[in-house]
Parts: C-alpha cells; structure tokens; sequence
C-alpha cells in the first residue's frame, strides 16, 4: 500500500480512538498524531519511503540489520515496541494509539501480494488471500474511503464535544 492508504488509516485508527476514550482536545490531537506517525513508521525499513527519507540513517541501518518488510512488519516488532512503552509508564491510550497505528499497517500490508513477515524470525510470508496491487485502483479507493472515515469520525467527536460544552 502506498504511504497515503498507510496514513489515512492510521488517522482512522486515532480518530477512532478519540471517539472510544473520550478524551480532551489536547489529547486528541496527540492519539491521532502518535496513531498516524506510528502508521507509517514500519515503512522505516524502505529507505526511499516517507519515513526512510526523513531517517535515513536509522532506515539504512534497520534494512541492513533485518532487510525489507520483515522485522518491523512483525509481531516480534509489535511486542518489542509494547514492552518498551510499558517501561517508558506510556499512558495507556497513548500506548493503544501506537501499538494500534502499527497493526493498522501490517494488516494493510498483508493484503498486497507480497505479504509480510509477520512471524520473523521465521521466513514466512504471510498474506490474505485476496490481495491488491500497491499504487492500483483498489489502493486509491481504500486510500480515499479511509480518509472520508477518518474525517467523519474526527468532526462527529469534536462537534459532540463542542456540544457537551455548550450544555454545560
Ligand atoms: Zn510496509
């Protein structure tokens, strides 16, 4: 999937979040960031992606160590970032907004053909059976829905707030 398609979920993933938690504005607006960097952030490992551009260093370096869409598309990855945000005392709907955000990428990875390690260190692709080419017109369509969604979602949990607000 592209870096959009990838985006556009995670601020999906974090507008969802603010709607569940109910949390101030303040707070929200970081769920939905933390959720929409950590969406892309797996892509880390493609140098000439939009996070691999802006580290380039730490990107060259995981690509050298682990190699494309294997270590940081993994569960292994996924509970290594957990325990480190369980020793960091990451506040709970802070650390979901990132754990989340990630999850939200491998799932969009694993419907592209190529699939991802899911199970590394095991060398297994891992992929659902139906799967879209990156870029194609499905990508495009799940970009733009993802986006109408998250939109949607944001607005109603602002406009509820700025209605509780009013009542009160
Ligand atoms: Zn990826």
């Amino acid at each position: 999937m592209t870096g959009k398609t990838h985006l556009s979920c995670g601020i999906l993933v974090g507008a969802g979040l603010v709607s569940y938690y109910d949390t101030d504005i303040f707070t929200s607006i970081t769920l939905v960031t933390l959720a929409a960097l950590s969406s892309i952030f797996p892509d880390i490992c493609h140098t000439r992606s939009k996070v691999g551009r802006k580290f380039k260093l730490l990107s060259w370096v995981i690509r050298l160590l682990f190699g494309h869409r294997t270590f940081t598309h993994s569960l292994s990855f996924i509970a290594f970032v957990g325990i480190l945000l369980y020793l960091l005392q990451t506040p709970n709907y802070y650390a979901t907004a990132i754990i989340a955000g990630m999850i939200s990428h491998i799932i969009l990875d694993m419907l592209t053909p190529r699939g991802v390690k899911l199970l590394y260190p095991l060398p297994i692709n891992v992929k659902f059976p139906v799967t879209f080419k990156t870029g194609g017109a499905v990508d495009t369509a799940l970009a733009t829905a993802l986006t109408i969604g998250a939109v949607y979602l944001l607005f109603s949990s602002f406009w509820q707030e700025v209605f509780y607000n009013m009542l009160k």
